[in-house]
């Protein structure tokens, strides 16, 4: 029985370093957190809550407790195709592998795909999840990613890719395939029914997302926003990722990217841009001044050879920067390693070992990504969802332990995490998600990835040693 000056609550973790990301940036070494129902009740200590009960108490003694991970630009499916398509330029990247692909790819393997990468990230304690997912795109496939990640019981939200007509840019650069299935009418209303079906509020919404601002026409980039406004989601694009490609759109249209959407005044609440590589002066100004969401995706931007984002301009100028993995140019779903080469590209880029650190690049993971997916995580206070990740700090890698900052994001791995809790809900302990037989869903994936290797015709990528991907300096 309880006394009256004894707090209950339904989950308590307590003993290890909290890593709160609040106001005061607190780290509470040994700390604890009270969770009760979806929120957090208390965080402070681990002395406050001596006299503390809870249904169930977690000993994280030796670990850190920090908000979840917010993955802010990701494409599920492509982890089917983990291991191929390397060291190719972004254009014949999408021309010669992603594109055929996405011409042969069937629901059935986007939602195995999307559940086997949700798996993997509750592994590395991601709890949102952006996924623009752009193959296939009928209802099934776009309900049924959302279910997938909602299935390993993380939240966030599928921007459901749009191509629309093919635009003359798209057309001179054979972007025109099958991709372009469906009319910007067709796209629209398709977009609409899976919003309806999973509208802001539940655990994995849907928001529209024109694939690419560069080759997707104008008309359907404004009616993707005034459906977004309309029903109270974000949006999402890709802008800027290649050199060349506000080059094309200035050629085409006059206009820089996002010269043209700040003008028609689509920039703002809810809009959120992948990658961002390629601002000038003034659209990093106006991309701060609406507090436009950017995704900075470091380990992608390393892996297609496409170029660095202005972290900090970006920052200073107030746009609201998550850290995202970009689907298989990453090859892995690792937010350890995402935060790190997020710090280190930053810093050989600009010959300064000042240009970012750990302290930063936890808050892009977790505050800043909760902000810009709108979610009302990201860190650790009373009345925050209780989405969480807990580490292990054993270990040589992390021995001595003596800034558990600098653990986590230099030392840090998916294999260090202990438990993932979404929502109160532990997702992710012993090794194993807790919602889903992992086991099955590795088989079955396998067994879509090879059927996918050979309607697509990638037989010739699995050389085991390839002799025609010679360096060229
Ligand atoms: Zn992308």
């Amino acid at each position: 029985m309880s006394s009256p000056d004894v707090n209950r609550c339904d989950l308590l973790l307590v003993g290890g370093a909290v890593v709160t990301v609040d106001d005061a940036r607190n780290v509470f070494d040994p700390g604890a957190v009270a969770v009760t129902g979806d929120r957090v009740t208390a965080v402070g200590p681990a002395e406050q809550f001596a006299t503390w009960e809870a249904d169930r108490v977690i000993d994280t003694t030796g670990m850190a407790v920090l908000p979840g991970f917010s993955d802010t630009h990701q494409h599920l499916f492509q982890y089917l195709m983990r291991g191929l398509g390397e060291g190719i330029e972004l254009w014949p990247w999408l021309e010669g592998f992603i594109w055929p692909l996405s011409d042969v790819i069937r629901p059935a393997d986007a939602i195995i795909g999307a559940k086997l990468a949700a798996i993997e990230a509750a592994h590395s304690g991601v709890t949102a999840i952006l996924d623009n997912h752009y193959a296939p795109t009928d209802i099934e496939a776009t309900l049924g990613v959302a279910a997938s990640i909602e299935g390993v019981g993380l939240r966030g939200a599928v921007a459901r890719g749009m191509m629309g007509d093919p635009t003359d840019i798209a057309r001179r650069h054979n972007l025109a395939g099958e991709i372009f299935a469906y009319t910007a009418a067709e796209e629209l209303a398709i977009t609409r029914e899976c919003i309806e079906e999973r509208p802001p509020g539940t655990q994995v919404g849907v928001w529209p997302a024109p694939v690419n601002i560069i080759y997707c026409d104008q008309d359907l980039m404004r009616s993707a926003v005034a459906l977004a406004h309309e029903f109270g989601t974000g949006w999402h694009t890709h802008c800027s990722e290649a050199e060349n490609d506000p080059v094309y759109y200035l050629e085409e249209y006059g206009v820089r990217p996002v010269d043209w959407l700040y003008e028609e005044g689509l920039l703002g609440t809810g809009a959120t841009l992948a990658h961002g590589i390629f601002f000038d002066d003034r659209e990093v100004e106006r991309v701060g001044e609406t507090e436009t969401g950017i995704a900075y995706c470091p380990i992608s931007h390393e892996y297609i050879g496409l170029g660095v984002m202005r972290l900090r301009d970006l920052r200073n100028a107030g746009a609201k920067v998550g850290l995202g993995l970009d689907g298989g140019s990453g090859h892995r779903l690792d937010m350890f390693a995402c935060m790190k080469q997020a710090v280190l590209l930053q810093r050989v880029h600009h010959k300064e070992p000042t240009a970012s650190n750990g302290e930063e690049v936890i808050e892009l993971a977790t505050r800043e990504g909760a902000r810009y997916l709108g979610t009302e995580a990201g860190y650790l206070a009373p009345g925050r969802l209780a989405d969480m990740a807990v580490v292990r700090l054993s270990g040589a890698h992390h021995t001595p332990l003596l800034r558990v900052v600098a653990a986590l994001v230099y030392a840090g791995s998916p294999a260090d995490v202990a438990y993932t809790i979404v929502g109160g809900r532990v997702i992710l302990e012993d090794g194993k998600c807790t919602q889903v037989d992992e086991e099955a869903v590795f088989e079955e994936a396998a067994a879509h990835a090879n059927e996918l290797v050979a309607a697509a015709g990638f037989e010739g990528l699995l050389e085991p040693w390839r002799t025609d991907l010679a360096p060229s300096q």
